[in-house]
């Protein structure tokens, strides 16, 4: 009994799983789901969808195989290696096209996205990198190329919609809940824990400033606040984020955001320390970013272990699911 309880068993394993296991193989196991007609679009592959970009200023179309490349380019460092390149293409991919299915922005001119790194994502064509890749011009064109090409079509979906898919430079060890940082609920944007970020030329950063340079840029922007003799009260009522980034806290008695004071004073994150040593104040900043979704340093370790694409992609952006671009049909 026990011996048959046994092969029954593994008949099940052999049965059920193996097909599961070949599911999460990559090609051609990717399911098209119909999404809202895309303007420009007759077909599922990059190719045949049209962005317009406000390109400083300009209004341009373009394939989005095409902006793909200039923003894979333009976001990642072309050295990682191939699967980061391709979770970004993908991440890049997924943002435009829900972009490119939202109403038009109308500080875009009317464009779906722009070239802005602070407002959309940065955006350069390809070959204008040639001369800052210099020997590996070559080399890393074709890498970028192959990492939009190998997904084509590829987006991230959740509840069959395609996904904010917002990313960051380098996490400070964990990312951020997209509800702490933005408030609103993205249940697919959670907290995880991140490594290889260290490895990031950003991950820890030290700006150091005078007490009065500080003080007379704060007050330019919060004349109501009042400065005490001694630096080291200026910042207090700090509160955090499970992750680390400083959600508001209270300088010169005035209570703003941490993100606030992160671009008054250029800090690489709303994850800092403070302090006030021989004469100055010292801001560590741990990690580069807003901290939310996936982490390009946390990418570039995953693929660095062998990890592929949508291993990093799902580890990052919680219960999503890969899919392709597709004309509506009804
Ligand atoms: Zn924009």
């Amino acid at each position: 009994m026990k011996r048959f309880l046994t092969v029954c068993f593994l008949l099940w394993i052999f049965v059920f799983t193996i097909p599961l296991l070949a599911l999460r193989n990559h090609g051609d196991t990717i399911p098209e789901l119909p999404l809202p007609t895309v303007q420009g679009s007759n077909g599922t592959t990059d190719a045949s969808v049209t962005v317009t970009l406000n390109n400083n200023g300009t209004v341009e179309n373009l394939p989005l195989d095409e902006y793909l490349r200039g923003v894979v380019a333009a976001e990642m460092p072309a050295l990682f290696p191939e699967e980061a390149l391709k979770a970004q293409a993908v991440a890049a991919r997924t943002y435009t096209m829900k972009k490119l299915t939202s109403p038009p922005s109308a500080e875009h001119s009317g464009a779906a996205v722009c070239s802005d790194p602070a407002h959309c994502k940065a955006y350069s064509p390809l070959s204008s990198f040639a001369a800052a890749w210099n020997d590996n011009s070559e080399k890393y064109t074709e890498k970028i190329s192959r990492a939009v090409k190998e997904t084509d079509g590829e987006i991230l979906l959740y509840d069959n919609e395609p996904i904010s898919a917002v990313f960051h430079s380098t996490s400070s060890g964990m990312t951020e809940n997209a509800k702490d940082i933005w408030g609103g609920d993205a249940p697919y944007l959670k907290s995880v824990k991140s490594t290889g970020d260290e490895d990031s030329p950003h991950f820890k950063e030290e700006v150091k400033l005078p007490p009065e340079e500080f003080k007379e840029k704060f007050l330019e922007k919060h004349k109501d606040a009042v400065f005490d003799k001694n630096p080291e009260n200026w910042i207090t009522n700090i509160s955090r984020t499970d992750a680390g980034s400083i959600m508001t806290l209270s300088v010169g008695g005035v209570n703003i955001k941490g993100s606030e004071l992160r671009s008054l004073f250029g800090l690489k994150s709303a994850n800092f320390k403070f302090a006030y040593t021989d004469g100055s104040l010292v801001f560590t900043t741990l990690g580069y970013g807003h901290g939310v979704g996936m982490s390009q340093y946390g990418a570039r370790a995953m693929a660095l272990e062998g990890k592929k694409y949508d291993e990093i992609l799902s580890f990052y952006y919680t219960d999503v699911t890969l899919g392709k671009i597709s004309r509506k049909t009804s």
